[in-house]
């Protein structure tokens, strides 16, 4: 039984959202990982209180909370509960915890690339964006330019190194136990653990000494990516202060819905529609692929539902695979007037032998072609 949300921040159900935001605010300090180094049972309160906040702080998520409970959120609601890991607590919460960086209280962390050991770099938070691609920018992969908001260092502000922990970004305390004197070594919160502190910086910088700034980043997308897929573009997200690592430029794919092509997989399906006398007489028709049109010739004698196969005109694989293939559905389109001498004409051909259905066994039948289509 998962726990009520109202509960795990100790609010009641008629709790406003400021309130919502005290009570998240009092559990991310005291359950921050940089106060409880190691501890398993703290780490899962931050992030249980993180998800309780995540829905409740969102008018829409708590309706529905509220009014379905966590039943609500199951499946293809978006957030499949205790999913949510550190970075993304950082990147969608990091404000809440105020400006810890040179102000102590253990806020600005990020947990990106802290070496055992090793000096602790403070990582900045993740920038998440959306694209949307053509079919056919999808099947040739793509370079998108987009514009990014991100916080960077701003111009003219400087560090120095933090008099606590030296530039260590850690401060060790010796006690004396029972069992004899420990050292244990925890972030330093004078610093927030980058071993830096502004010395000086521009009005328009933060507390952290950034300032947002807009950019053009350019998005290499390989071919084959799908619909929901994330790429991740290192370092493009929002810098750090001092010597900080940038955090990461998030971009989710999203695709656009083809005129007249389907994908399913790496291959894609696309309607053909024929007349009668084509059929009978065979033709030569223009199709749509993603790169570009092409001519095919249909058969004298093609019955409907037959699927063409142009093998390697689909979307190229992802993992380098190869290409999937392009399947052209012939539809058969039966007019639905007639003229008296069209009328004439077929009524005439009733009985004749060469209308009469017959089957081989090379005319899959409708099953055996969708079989054979997914193998
Ligand atoms: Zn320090």
């Amino acid at each position: 039984m998962k726990e009520d949300y109202y509960d795990i921040l100790g609010i009641s159900k008629g709790a406003s959202a400021a309130e919502i935001k005290k009570a998240y605010r009092k559990m991310a300090i005291k359950y921050h990982p940089d106060k409880n180094p190691d501890d398993a049972k703290a780490e899962d309160m931050f992030k249980k209180s993180a998800e309780a906040y995540e829905v409740l702080s969102d008018p829409d998520k708590r309706a529905r909370y509220d009014q379905m409970g966590h039943a609500a959120f199951d499946g293809s609601g978006g957030f499949s509960g205790g999913g949510m890991n550190m970075d993304d607590i950082f990147s969608q919460f990091g404000d809440i915890f105020g400006s810890a960086f040179g102000g102590g209280g253990g806020g600005f962390s990020g947990f990106g690339g802290f070496g055992g050991g090793g000096q602790r770099r403070a990582k900045g938070s993740n920038l998440r964006i959306r694209v949307k691609l053509t079919l056919e920018e999808i099947a040739n992969g793509v370079e998108k330019k987009v514009k990014v908001k991100r916080k960077i260092q701003a111009p003219g502000t400087t560090y120095t190194t933090c008099t606590t922990c030296n530039g260590t970004g850690q401060v060790t305390r010796i006690t004396n136990t029972i069992l004899g004197r420990m050292q244990t070594a925890s972030p330093c919160n004078v610093c927030g653990g980058s071993g830096q502190m502004i010395d000086k910086k521009p009005t328009d910088a933060d507390a952290q000494g950034l300032k947002v700034q807009e950019e053009t980043v350019s998005i290499k997308i390989p071919a084959g990516v799908v619909e929901g897929m994330q790429l991740k573009v290192s370092g493009r997200g929002n810098e750090a202060p001092g010597n900080g690592i940038a955090g990461d430029l998030l971009v989710a794919i999203e695709e656009k819905e083809h005129e007249s092509l389907q994908r399913e997989g790496d291959n894609l399906h696309y309607d053909l529609y024929i007349s009668y006398s084509e059929a009978a007489l065979g033709a030569s028709k223009e199709i749509q692929t993603v790169s570009g049109k092409v001519r095919i010739k249909v058969d004298a004698g093609v019955q409907s539902g037959k699927i063409l196969r142009l093998r390697g005109k689909g979307i190229p694989s992802i993992n380098g695979y190869g290409t999937g293939d392009l399947l052209v559905h012939v539809n058969v389109w039966t007019p639905k007037t007639l003229s008296k001498e069209q009328k004439e004409f077929f009524e005439k051909m009733q009985g004749d032998e060469n209308f009469e259905p017959n089957p081989e066994k090379s005319d899959k039948s409708f099953f055996e072609k969708v079989k054979d289509m997914f193998s």
